[in-house]
């Protein structure tokens, strides 16, 4: 795929998309922006920790015509590995200033604090007990060198204008692929720097993350009606290639979870479920593949998306839930099994 391809790629005038490898095959590449700002950079997120990604990054910079010290700040949209670790490990080299969205402060602390708990609890209120024991051995096997790559940024980020020298950026939070993932909108270019908010090819996990919130779907639904408000814009995504129209991707998005929501609610008509129950139901990625399928991440991906889902139903009045031991069992609400639709 062409933009995977190493390399610096002028997307705008003085701003460059650069890919960064990943260890996962998944996702392919991570895009760093470099903005020509003066004498100096700035970089959109910083990739992940890693020795391929950071002499990949070193020589594009090369191209450039600067080096690592001349980056002033890293401006990261969340703190997921693949957007975050580089820049920790390139501040202790050379001080680089970071700046991340204040939202991501409770999940940043539970992994500084080498609490591995989240998703196992999570697990079990999501019925998948049997999952969130394989889910523990994965997590107890993570070396303490690889959260060695946590630390807190100089600077959380709000909603603001951020006066670089020669652009202003403003900083929108949108929660939803995590709670405290912000994009940086450039009004004046027509860009906008989504981080892994609109992705042009696959749609982002929700609230995969230590301090899940309470309704991570809906943050994200109503975070992309935010960015549907902009103007129409280039759209620069962390993963995948440039796009030119914002509101194209944000409309499909917008679409495909109403898709997925009245999936999901077709499948808890037929009775009581889990989100696990409900996740087993549904066919999963693009090719529609079984639950059954899927490895031990993505089932655990899965089961949260449906999760995520379901709150969204309840949220709009569509289903109930009642606790039974620990376990939140979904239903159809009686008032709504003959006829939806009047709320929502
Ligand atoms: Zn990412």
């Amino acid at each position: 795929m062409e933009w995977t391809e190493p390399g610096v790629f002028e997307v705008a005038p003085g701003v460059y998309r650069i890919p960064l490898p990943l260890p996962n095959d998944g996702l392919h590449t991570v895009n760093v922006y470099a903005i020509d700002d003066g004498d100096g950079l700035v970089l959109i997120d910083s990739g992940w920790a890693l020795d391929a990604g950071e002499t990949a990054l070193e020589s594009a910079l090369g191209t450039l015509g600067h080096g690592f010290e001349d980056v002033r700040r890293f401006l990261v949209t969340h703190a997921h590995r693949d957007h975050y670790t580089l820049a920790v490990a390139l501040r202790r080299r050379f001080g680089t200033k970071i700046a991340l969205g204040a939202g991501e402060q409770p999940s940043l602390a539970r992994i500084i604090a080498r609490r591995r708990d989240g998703q196992i609890r999570n697990l079990a209120t999501w019925g998948a007990p049997h999952l969130a024991d394989r889910w523990r051995a994965v997590v107890a096997s993570i070396g303490d060198d690889e959260l060695r790559d946590y630390e807190e940024p100089d600077e959380w980020l709000t909603e603001t204008d951020l006066a670089l020298e020669k652009r202003v950026l403003r900083v929108l939070p949108t929660p939803g692929h995590t709670r405290g993932h912000v994009v940086f909108v450039d009004v004046d270019s027509s860009l906008l720097f989504a981080g892994d908010h609109v992705l042009p090819h696959i749609t982002p996990s929700i609230g995969f993350e230590p301090a899940r919130p309470a309704l991570p779907l809906g943050d994200y639904l109503d975070s992309l009606r935010l960015v549907r408000d902009y103007p129409d814009l280039r759209l620069l995504p962390a993963h995948g290639p440039v796009t030119e129209s914002s509101h194209a991707r944000v409309d499909e998005l917008l679409a495909h979870h109403e898709d997925r929501l009245a999936a999901t609610l077709e499948a808890v008509r037929s009775g009581t479920g889990t989100a696990f129950e409900t996740a087993r139901k549904l066919g999963w990625t693009r090719r529609d593949r079984k639950f059954a399928e899927l490895d031990l991440f993505n089932q655990v991906l899965a089961t949260g998306e449906t999760a995520a889902h379901l709150d969204v139903l309840v949220h709009r009045g569509l289903l109930t839930t009642e606790e039974r031991a620990g376990v939140t069992v979904y239903a159809v609400a009686a008032a709504r099994s003959g006829a939806d639709g009047e709320q929502g």
